[in-house]
């Protein structure tokens, strides 16, 4: 489905080439529904990258268009990646980026997991512009 802002689903993306193994990647956990690897510029002492499987744009696209199971089965893989990096008792950050305001680069819906430190504010710089 296209969502606004991102258009239709571009088989050439970076992730796309990263699931066709196409592009290396240090892969983190893999499974059924989702791929979860190291971001390639950490921004955190672990930064993890988790992506469904299928053909999604954006969160806005995979909300409204993936079967149930393929959402459960990828928020569980998100939380089970956290467990796996031993993030949950310190605790971590979940973040997606979803268009244009939010500067999402990659149009292959993913997530941010972030941790090994305390992680700070919520947002880093013009917190509350308009
Ligand atoms: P976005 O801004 O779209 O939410 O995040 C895209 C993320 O993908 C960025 O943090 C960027 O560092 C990461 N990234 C871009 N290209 C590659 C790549 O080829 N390999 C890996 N592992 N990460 C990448």
């Amino acid at each position: 489905m296209p969502v606004k802002g991102l258009g239709t689903y571009d088989d050439g993306n970076v992730f796309a080439r990263i699931l066709r193994g196409e592009i290396p990647c240090r892969r983190v956990h893999e499974d059924a529904h989702a791929l979860a690897f190291h971001d390639i510029a950490p921004q955190a002492p672990v930064h993890v990258l988790v992506i469904p499987k299928g053909r999604y744009v954006s969160l806005a696209d995979f909300a409204a268009t993936a079967p149930a199971e393929e959402i459960a089965g990828f928020w569980r893989a998100v939380a089970r990646v956290a467990q796996m990096l031993e993030l949950e008792a310190p605790g971590y950050r979940v973040l997606t980026n979803m268009g244009e305001d939010a500067g999402q680069e990659v149009p292959h819906f993913h997530v941010h997991i972030f941790g090994g430190r305390r992680l700070g504010r919520m947002l880093s710089e013009q917190q509350v512009g308009h």
